[in-house]
């Protein structure tokens, strides 16, 4: 399960965020994941359960955005939006698409008190 290694490094980041900014505790913490970003959104809600215990963002507020796939077709010379790696082109069916966003998951902000 890669979702155990993506919340510890978002443990990570969030935990040196808010002690870079003197922080005691994280409130929030919002997330953007791409739908190609092959990211199993339960299991990482509760990789994130696990792996938070005892940081900063213990009891944090997780917000998960999900953002939709993007590529660009080739065939038809558009940008399209796509929902999953492999599918073709939603209008002339091609699979000549380079993915242009929607592939990679990152932490948007935390708030702090
Ligand atoms: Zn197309």
């Amino acid at each position: 399960m890669h979702e155990m290694s993506l919340a510890e490094s978002v443990r990570e980041i969030v935990d040196e965020t808010a002690r870079a900014n003197g922080a005691s505790r994280v409130t929030r913490v919002r997330l953007e994941i791409g739908q190609l970003a092959q990211v199993e959104i339960d299991a990482l809600r509760f990789a994130f359960e696990v792996v938070r215990r005892g940081s900063l963002a213990a009891s944090a507020l997780l917000e998960l955005v999900e953002i939709d796939g993007s590529a660009w077709c080739m065939a038809c010379s558009s940008p399209v939006v796509i929902s999953r790696r492999g599918n073709p082109c939603p209008r002339c069916q091609s699979h000549q698409l380079q993915v242009t966003g929607g592939d990679r998951m990152r932490v948007i902000d935390i708030e702090i008190d």
